[in-house]
């Protein structure tokens, strides 16, 4: 039975992995396609010059040959962890060095995840150093320092086990003392817990990485407040972030719910921009609140969570699982095991959700169009945002399909075209 599961894993662990490679070839095969046949897509034709252009597809092309090896690294990562006896050392280790009198099993299995943590953390380590050192500087993105860098990630393992370690705690103990229902207790625990990270997120964890301020008095502001008055979106809610800080990358977002909600705009992004500009990027945001598309996207994490932890207590007593890894069976085990083998089964998921999130994006557009009476700032903005950031102007439409959380560029402008022709022509 252990070899099965095992193999039922690498089959589905292999095939994740060819196919992430084959859509990412794919893509890079589009992009030089497209640059030797100069193929700048219609509504960037006068918009982007040549030098711009090239510019873009050496980005594009550098980040995908990146992901060629970081692929491969972290999946060889994945397999040393779970095949190299690393987590039976771990689970041991633990045990023998933590005092009597700490020794509940909620507490070392919050020690065990929280050490699995650091080590894929440790692990990715040397691909996000050189995808902003090395990438990000090469395309004059990155803005952020070494000192810096380390902060953040020093910044990160403290909320890490602020935050992760009473949750794990909470959820190990419902595991053990609510019995065979313990999934649904979980589950109304997560619930809560995720609604509570999204009021405290914005509010008191995202300020100690950035600074929020008021956006500063002029005719965007006026114009942004008569905007959120007519909208009926609390123009409080509406701050600036120094993102210039860390990249050159510009963009906003909506995020919270009730009282907590806000909009984000970066500062880059209103350096770029004209004030119309402006304007229709925070009416999108504002689609997004109209639309309640947080709560709609909660909706559906939700129901992934439930059958999540209806699978997980069907797992947590298969003792072959945990034999599999070489793994005494605990709850703890349950959990990491869960996390790291759920991967291939879950990958699915992801186009799914990325099908419903661009689904939001059009929605949030159509609104920007029909609010701002016209749909050229919110064209203008796109192109100005696709331009400025680089971004690949002729991804391959399977890759982006699987990909992207957004429509592209040509996508959403094409949308917009359509709103336009049909209602303000
Ligand atoms: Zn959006």
């Amino acid at each position: 039975m252990p070899n099965l599961i095992i193999g039922i894993f690498l089959i589905l662990f292999t095939l994740e992995f060819v196919i992430e490679f084959i859509l990412n070839e794919l893509n890079i095969r589009q992009v030089r396609k497209s640059r030797t046949a100069q193929a700048v897509p219609e509504f960037f034709q006068d918009k982007i010059s040549g030098d711009v252009y090239e510019q873009s597809v050496r980005y594009t092309l550098a980040k995908a040959s990146f992901q060629r090896w970081s692929e491969v690294y972290g999946r060889i990562m994945i397999f040393l962890l779970l095949f190299g006896g690393i987590l039976p050392l771990l689970d041991n280790l633990i045990i023998r060095i933590l005092p009597q009198i700490l020794s509940s099993s909620q507490i070392t299995g919050v020690l065990f995840c929280l050490g699995v943590g650091v080590i894929l953390s440790v692990a990715s380590l040397p691909i996000d150093l050189y995808s902003t050192f090395g990438i990000e500087s090469r395309f004059g993105f990155n803005k952020t320092t070494l000192p810096l860098y380390f902060l953040d990630k020093l910044k990160g393992l403290i909320l890490g086990v602020l935050i992760g370690a009473p949750f794990l705690f909470v959820v190990l103990w419902l595991m053990q003392a609510t019995g065979e229902y313990w999934w649904l207790w979980a589950f109304v625990f997560v619930t809560i817990f995720q609604f509570l990270m999204i009021i405290i997120f914005p509010t008191f964890i995202a300020p100690w990485f950035n600074r929020f301020e008021p956006l500063p008095s002029g005719e965007l502001r006026d114009r942004i407040m008569a905007l959120a008055n007519q909208i009926g979106f609390k123009a409080s809610g509406i701050f600036l972030m120094d993102g210039s800080k860390r990249s050159a990358h510009s963009n906003a977002y909506f995020t919270g719910i009730g009282k907590a909600k806000r909009i984000v705009l970066f500062d880059t992004l209103i350096e770029q921009m004209t004030i119309d500009q402006g304007l229709a990027v925070l009416a999108h945001e504002m689609g997004h609140y109209k639309m309640k598309h947080i709560r709609r996207m909660m909706v559906v994490q939700c129901a992934i969570l439930i059958v999540g932890l209806y699978i997980l207590s069907r797992l947590v007593n298969y003792e072959p699982l945990f034999t599999a890894f070489g793994l005494q069976p605990s709850n703890h085990a349950a959990l990491v095991l869960f996390s790291l083998l759920s991967g291939p089964f879950t990958f699915y998921l992801g186009p799914l959700m990325n099908l419903l999130s661009r689904k939001h994006e059009y929605e949030a557009d159509r609104f920007a169009a029909f609010t701002l009476g016209n749909g050229k700032p919110m064209e203008e903005a796109l192109i100005n945002l696709t331009v400025k950031n680089l971004s690949n102007l002729t991804p391959h439409r399977w890759y982006s399909a699987y990909h992207y959380s957004h429509p592209t560029p040509t996508e959403r402008i094409g949308a917009i075209r359509q709103i336009t022709t049909a209602n303000f022509a």
